[in-house]
């Protein structure tokens, strides 16, 4: 009798900006049906393809840029966002914050690529959510036919009152 085969996992994805400064890992599993695209003003002049994470406070960690002193890397939302705000990398790190705020994008002030977004969209105190830029993960080959299209589309330009869509919402993009 063969021994069951035990189980292969993909590699957990990764995540950089194009010149490298920042650099995080995910866990979760990032398929085309998992992916979305909202028609928000900003999401859209971006043409960004995003995956929420299931569990925010555990699902990202960052590796770089991290104040001196601090550990070698920091784990989930909450403290990546504390990590990525701080006084020492506001010079490399950018957060970007429109509407009501409540979500803050943060990019590379160097090389200028969105990683990901961390907030809740809908509440100002709600629990924190984590939107990674699926287009700056590290060997994603999203080059088959099942890749044409998101998984799903969000109403973000109307305070995602369409709630969820098997195609772009007004404004939007394929
Ligand atoms: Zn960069």
């Amino acid at each position: 009798m063969s021994r069951p085969r035990a189980p292969s996992h993909p590699p957990l994805p990764s995540g950089s900006c194009h010149c490298g400064l920042i650099r995080y890992t995910l866990r979760t599993l990032i398929t085309p049906t998992n992916t979305l695209k909202c028609n928000c003003s900003l999401c859209v002049k971006y043409g960004k393809l995003a995956h929420l994470l299931p569990s925010p406070s555990t699902d990202i960690t960052l590796l770089s840029p991290l104040p001196f002193g601090a550990p070698l890397q920091v784990i989930g939302a909450t403290a990546v966002q504390e990590t990525l705000e701080s006084r020492e990398l506001a010079d490399v790190v950018g957060s970007y914050r429109f509407g009501r705020g409540w979500v803050t994008n943060y990019f590379c002030r160097r090389c200028g690529v969105h990683t990901f977004a961390i907030g809740n969209p809908r509440e100002e105190d709600g629990e924190v959510g984590v939107g990674v830029n699926v287009n700056a993960l590290d060997g994603l080959d999203a080059s088959g036919m099942e890749w044409r299209c998101a998984g799903y589309y969000v109403d973000g330009r109307r305070d995602f009152e369409g709630g969820v869509g098997g195609r772009p919402f007004e404004g939007g993009r394929w």
